[in-house]
């Protein structure tokens, strides 16, 4: 049982690649992403040029009233949306109705990077959760907080969907202190990927992947320059592009965190061979 499956590329290739990218921009799938605060603002655009270099044909972003504009000044080829925005610059959960909306007309969305676990992002994100879009969601950062703290009921998504958390992030999911997490990363993914029956990417220099069946995978091979601000947002970007274009949650998640990983050895050992660096 706590046996992982390690992520290589003869794994990859043997779970079958993502389909091949159609000629035409609205066959390689649209993506939403819904991100951003007037503190976080970068975070929107590493998300959706990610979700964009995954392959997906187009990308419509919400975010803020605020930040609608320069957004979409510093990202000529997305569509922008300006959502209610609260007073301390973040978006309201009034944005719900919005959201849902754009999401139906999406392949996949994803929810959370820049975003606050605050009871706007959470009463959104649970808006969501009652009224479904047919394609697959990704949640991660400010956004999984609304899986945990409702007492009420526990939130099962029962549907294609992925969540990202990092310790931290998973300590606050499942209600335990994130020393315990980081003595146990496979069993809190395990755990979250049964509760919440979703494919739970639990990150850290080694990633966890689970899925809801319980199968469980293991990547070693990334680099530790992705220890940086804004490499999760480029992650779950990634996943929500390789979503849009028809991949299976499962094997977004295990393509996304592999193409992630070797981005940032490319990346990190490029970096090692510049003069002083
Ligand atoms: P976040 O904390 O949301 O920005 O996500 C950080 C990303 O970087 C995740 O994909 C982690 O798996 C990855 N990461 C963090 N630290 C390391 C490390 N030391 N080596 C390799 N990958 C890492
Ligand atoms: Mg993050």
């Amino acid at each position: 049982m706590d046996a992982c499956i390690p992520v290589t590329p003869h794994l990859l290739r043997e779970r079958g690649l993502p389909p091949p990218e159609a000629d035409s921009k609205d066959a390689r799938g649209r993506v939403l992403v819904v991100a951003g605060c007037l503190e976080v603002p970068g975070a929107i655009l590493l998300s959706a040029e990610a979700a964009l270099r995954a392959g997906a044909g187009k990308v419509r972003i919400a975010t803020c009233r605020d930040l609608a504009v320069p957004v979409g000044l510093a990202m000529p080829e997305a569509r922008v949306l300006a959502l209610p925005q609260s007073p301390d610059g973040r978006v309201s959960a009034e944005a719900a109705g919005v959201v849902i909306e754009q999401a139906r007309a999406c392949d996949a969305a994803l929810i959370g990077p820049g975003m606050m676990d605050d009871g706007e992002t959470s009463g959104l994100v649970r808006a969501l959760l009652a009224d479904p879009p047919a394609g697959a969601l990704v949640l991660d950062a400010g956004a999984m907080a609304a899986l945990a703290g409702d007492p009420a009921r526990t939130h099962r998504l029962e549907r294609p969907a992925v969540i990202t958390p990092h310790a931290g992030e998973m300590a606050r999911l499942l209600g335990v202190e994130r020393s315990a997490i980081e003595a146990d990363p496979l069993a809190a993914a395990r755990e979250a990927a049964a509760r919440f029956r979703t494919v739970t990417v639990m990150k850290g220099a080694q990633t966890h992947i689970v899925v809801p069946d319980g199968e469980a995978y293991l990547h070693v091979a990334g680099h530790a320059g992705l220890a940086t601000a804004g490499s999760g947002d480029v992650l779950a970007g990634l996943i929500a592009g390789l979503l849009a274009r028809g991949t299976g949650p499962g094997e977004a998640a295990l393509w996304g965190v592999y193409l992630h990983g070797a981005a940032g050895r490319r990346l990190g050992l490029r970096r090692r061979r510049l003069p002083g660096a």
